[in-house]
């Protein structure tokens, strides 16, 4: 080697200094990724981070790099065996889903392209524009209605929330704000609506008390007399209300709203029907389970999840907005550094940004439609129907045994359960339950989650998992009631902490 070849050069790049090694190290990460999906069903659903493995996360910035190998090893040691647990078949808590290997191998495909899909002329808007056309026909919204691929369920709920604000607070709100307003604008929900809902409420400045939780009834559903006389009252005393909020698929219970007299109320009412389906959209694709969710089409935004009922890898959601033009109204915003042009990159009549807070982003909608054309989409609606005869199987398995007790109606696929025995008293019996979901956890056993249902600790499971199989909710049940029993008998619930009753978090 001379030494001119050994000065350091002042140009670098990031690419690997030799591919061929490059190649055979990608090579290896699929390869691991692939047998890690494979086998998934041999580990545990879960497994803490021991406290050696976290203290390696302390280390400070990295100053000099160590290369793709030793990094690559770092994350097989100290990340890959450590997971949520969310892939694994007997994982239901919250509503968490699976992911497929396909979708994980489409997510390196967008990583490669690295498009940014704000919007211009490539492959990359197509795709998206694609992908919104199919949710439309999906969800029988019209041609002419817009969407947007957000992050999921809480930015959709945002964005389609920020929409029926500006669509129906009269005058400008992007010029004026909402000083301008003397009436106060008030929204409606039941009281089992998901928190986001809240937090988007929040966000556009209309406060918390804006948002009516209107009661529910024994099904959980919201209770549409106490809407009216509340709907009533607020007129009277000067209020302006301007949306309505209806669940398809509450996080607690599964719960799905009169969705087809939500519509008819907000179309003689003149109030926004936005429906948050982040949970239950999905059971609109099945011919038998549609009418159960029968009027989300109806709605003027409609807000749902890919991640979770359609089984995408993270994140992917949805929020259509049947009145394009109001969409665009609430977003758009082209400087003339962004401006479009007749030809060249900025050609096209694509233009995402408009339609939402984002300007830069990630090419998510491969995966929907790489997965999508893998299998159909009649095969996700059968994936669906199973996971609700899965949800109704476990019920009734639990109906069967005097230790189990549904704390409500399975409208869909959350059951929502707990442990019982006469010899506790209430608290004590929420002190069990609490204990049995850490067993639970603790062991790997399965991961279910737990829920306030009337006041009363429940465990709940929510089956949005492509790889749970009957066998696993036999197991599951029976290792409830066995670890209930044995914590019964050996009086070991009444050491468990007696925590207080938790916040909402799902
Ligand atoms: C999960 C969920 C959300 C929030 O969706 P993210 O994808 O977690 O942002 C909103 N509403 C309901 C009913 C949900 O289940």
């Amino acid at each position: 080697m001379t030494d001119s070849e050994r000065i350091v050069p002042d140009e670098e790049t990031l690419d690997p200094p030799d591919w061929e090694k490059f190649r055979t190290l990608a090579h290896r990460m699929v390869d691991d990724m692939v047998t890690f999906l494979q086998t998934v069903r041999e580990r545990p659903a879960w497994r803490p981070v021991p406290g050696e493995v976290a203290r390696r996360f302390d280390a400070p910035l990295p100053q000099e790099g160590i290369g793709a190998e030793a990094a690559y090893e770092e994350f097989r040691e100290i990340v890959l065996p450590y997971p949520m647990g969310n892939v694994h078949p007997r994982f239901w808590g919250w509503v968490s889903g699976t992911g497929t290997p396909f979708g994980m191998m489409a997510e390196m495909l967008a990583a490669g392209m690295n498009p940014n899909v704000k919007g211009y002329q490539h492959s990359a808007s197509l795709v998206e524009a694609q992908v919104i056309s199919w949710c439309k026909e999906m969800f029988s919204f019209p041609e002419t209605a817009s969407g947007l691929l957000v992050s999921g369920g809480s930015m959709a709920n945002l964005v389609g929330l920020a929409v029926a604000r500006n669509a129906c607070a009269r005058g400008e709100v992007r010029r004026h704000g909402l000083q301008a307003y003397e009436r106060s604008l008030t929204l409606y929900c039941s009281s089992e609506t998901h928190s986001s809902i809240q937090k988007a409420i929040e966000l556009l400045g209309l406060g918390d008390d804006a948002l009516r939780r209107v009661p529910v009834d024994e099904d959980f559903r919201i209770d549409l007399e106490a809407l009216g006389r509340m709907l009533a009252a607020d007129r009277s005393h000067g209020a302006h209300p301007f949306c309505l909020i209806g669940n398809a698929g509450t996080v607690n219970t599964g719960a799905v709203d009169d969705l087809e007299a939500l519509a008819d109320l907000c179309a003689a009412e003149h109030l926004w029907f936005h429906v948050d389906g982040a949970l239950g959209a999905m059971a609109y694709l099945s011919p038998r389970l549609r009418k159960r969710v029968a009027g989300l089409e109806r709605a003027d935004s409609l807000a749902f999840d890919m991640h979770k009922w359609l089984y995408m890898p993270y994140e992917v959601g949805c929020i259509l907005v049947r009145r394009e033009e109001l969409h665009r109204a609430a977003f758009s915003l082209v400087p003339s550094y962004l401006a479009t042009s007749d030809r060249g990159v900025a050609s096209g009549s694509a233009w995402f940004a408009d339609y939402g807070p984002q300007l830069s982003r990630g090419f998510r909608s491969l995966k929907v439609w790489l997965s999508i054309k893998e299998h159909g989409i009649e095969k996700y609606a059968r994936l669906v129907e199973q996971n609700v005869a899965q949800a109704s199987y476990v019920a009734a398995a639990m109906e069967a045994s005097p230790d189990l007790e549904l704390l409500a109606p399975v409208a869909l696929n959350v059951v929502a359960f707990r442990f019982r025995t006469p010899e506790l008293e209430e608290a004590e019996v929420d002190a069990l339950n609490r204990e049995i979901l850490h067993r639970l956890h603790e062991s790997g056993e399965a991961v279910p989650s737990q829920t306030v249902v009337e006041g009363r600790v429940a465990l709940r499971i929510a089956i949005t998992n492509h790889r749970s199989r009957r066998s696993d909710f036999d197991r599951f049940v029976a290792e409830v009631i066995r670890v209930g029993r044995q914590l019964v008998a050996t009086g070991k619930h009444r050491s468990a902490r007696t925590a207080q009753v938790p916040g909402q978090r799902r």
